[in-house]
């Protein structure tokens, strides 16, 4: 059964309100993750609590609950100077930065106008109800070294990374 500290090797289909699907993984390529460690969206991992090998569930999560709400002040302007002079800037680029100074965020250019480089440092999914429909393929009790390391080491708990 699905508890703190157990290691759960699942397939899923994600997709959002509109019905478009954002995210999956097989049977045969499981997404395995440490329950308890925050590797998946809270909601997501407060829902699974519980389930043993072969439930199947479809599990709504809020943006809240998800990868949380868009956050405006999170969609900056900045100028091209503050980048190095060599960056290769263009739309689509990710990196981390922090600004304000609690943590940091994987800001993404959205747009570059003349001097001007607009930025979003809001999960891509940001905002968005989630619709997953998961299927429970392995639980097993995490290794001391994935305790360790705080995240799983695959579906057999050899993956070295
Ligand atoms: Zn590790």
């Amino acid at each position: 059964m699905i508890k703190k500290d157990a290691v759960v090797s699942m397939s899923y289909n994600l997709k959002n309100s509109a019905g478009e699907e954002l995210g999956r993984a097989d049977n045969e390529k499981p997404l395995t993750y440490l329950q308890g460690a925050g590797q998946i969206v809270p909601g997501l991992e407060n829902a699974l609590e519980g389930l043993a090998v072969g439930d199947k569930k479809d599990i709504t999560v809020t943006a809240k609950e998800g990868y949380g709400e868009l956050n405006s002040e999170l969609k900056i302007k900045v100028e091209r100077k503050q980048f190095p002079p060599d960056a290769d800037i263009k739309p689509g680029m990710q990196f981390r930065a922090n600004i304000g100074g609690d943590h940091e965020h994987t800001f993404t250019v959205m747009d570059i106008k003349d001097e001007d480089v607009f930025i979003d440092g809001n999960h891509p999914l940001a905002g968005q109800t989630l619709h997953f429909s998961v299927e429970i393929i392995g639980v097993r009790p995490a290794t001391e070294e994935e305790l360790t390391h705080g995240h799983a080491h695959g579906p057999d708990g050899s993956h070295h990374h």
